[in-house]
């Protein structure tokens, strides 16, 4: 099921364009990039255009999906350690060698191709002193070893390790590694790599920035036709016209219309029917990102509320939080409040105008009151 299945793609033909990022990655990896940014909305495929990418490289590859922490408020080192080494298992099946040199090292195990923490040594190995072997075989071979972590901003929340000075380590001696970082929340993982700041580890260090944006108009009717003629279907015009109206160019939206209108059938129902999933799945996340910050959550739904309303500008938006709470609330505070919410990817300024770039969390702003 090609174009629509809703799954992250990993094979090119199943993914539409994004010829020119997938030629920049595979630069990066040829030139073993020591830091690649793959940065997007959610749902506008980084971890399809990752996968696929990764797919066609024959070069040693993992993914660490650091999804698995988006419910939580911290991580410890063992849990992270745990996913790290568990995801570098892959790199056993056909790195020959590798996994003699990794079960030297205090408090990892190697079980057949499966590398895990050695749970009976009290010693935890150093995330440095893994890919340091990593590096060196890698070396070895005359090769470049690619390790993507998939929504690296969930890193920002690990405790009991300074984590930056072991990426600058990476970037600066461990030459045959290359790190791949995906974030939907593009401000929260530029905050948490600290590229611009003069007193962190990774100071003044060039990341390959590679942005995925929407799909243009154009593209997603183009998308939606593609799809439906896998399967023989000519699709009525004016229902795809309302569903990009609606969906906008988010691909994942888009993917999600075309899987179930292929069973239900093309109809603008299906699109209220997606509409009222794709809310759900929205509502979801946003209250995640709410569970974790308690005591600004109810500004935080006002200010995007505002914005869902047309009030885009920094003044208008603040005057429509203090009319509600009835009382005036700092610059500072309320910028603060926007910059965050711009961070996690709820928000977009362009020329000091605010929008919210997901059209579903828009509509669920505007439909549902008890947010
Ligand atoms: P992200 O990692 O950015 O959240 P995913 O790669 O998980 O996005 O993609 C979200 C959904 O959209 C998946 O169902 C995926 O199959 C689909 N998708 C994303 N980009 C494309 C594309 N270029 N062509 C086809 N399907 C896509
Ligand atoms: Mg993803």
């Amino acid at each position: 099921m090609p174009l629509f299945d809703p799954r992250p793609k990993s094979n090119r033909r199943d993914l539409y364009d994004r010829e020119i990022e997938l030629s920049l990655l595979a630069k990066g990896f040829r030139e073993c990039s020591p830091l690649i940014l793959l940065l997007g909305l959610r749902r506008t495929g980084k971890t399809s255009l990752l996968q696929v990418s990764l797919n066609e490289t024959n070069l040693p590859n993992v993914i660490v999906n650091c999804r698995v922490f988006e419910e939580k408020n911290s991580i410890t080192y063992y849990e992270f350690l745990e996913v790290f080494t568990r995801s570098l298992s892959k790199l056993l099946k056909r790195a020959r060698g590798l996994s003699d040199l990794l079960s030297k090292v205090k408090g990892i195990k190697v079980a057949g191709f499966q590398l895990e923490l050695d749970t009976s040594r009290k010693e935890r190995p150093t995330i440095t002193s893994i890919l340091e072997i990593i590096n060196e075989w890698a070396m070895n071979q005359g090769l470049c070893v690619i390790i993507g972590f998939d929504e690296a901003q969930e890193l920002a929340k690990l405790r009991g390790i300074r984590i930056l000075p072991v990426l600058a380590y990476v970037y600066d001696h461990l030459r045959n590694i290359s790190m791949v970082f995906t974030g939907s929340q593009i401000g929260m993982l530029y905050r948490f790599l600290k590229l611009h700041d003069p007193n962190a580890p990774l100071y003044g260090r060039v990341a390959l920035e590679i942005r995925l944006n929407k799909f243009s108009y154009d593209q997603s009717i183009d998308f939606l036709e593609k799809g439906f003629l896998e399967y023989g279907i000519r699709a009525p015009r004016t229902i795809l016209e309302h569903a990009v109206s609606v969906l906008d160019g988010i691909p994942g939206w888009l993917t999600m219309f075309g899987y179930y209108a292929l069973t239900k059938g093309v109809t603008t129902r299906v699109v209220d029917e997606v509409l009222e999933k794709a809310m759900r799945m929205v509502l979801q996340e946003y209250k995640n990102y709410l569970r974790i910050r308690p005591i600004a959550a109810k500004r935080y739904t006002l200010i995007l509320r505002a914005v869902a309303e047309n009030h885009n500008s920094w003044s208008s938006i603040k005057r429509y939080l203090e009319v509600i709470e009835g009382k005036k609330i700092s610059d500072y505070v309320f910028t603060q409040l926007l910059r965050n919410l711009v961070d996690a990817g709820f928000l977009e300024k362009k020329n000091n105008i605010y929008q919210i770039p997901d059209p579903i969390l828009k509509q669920l702003l505007l439909k549902h009151k008890h947010i």
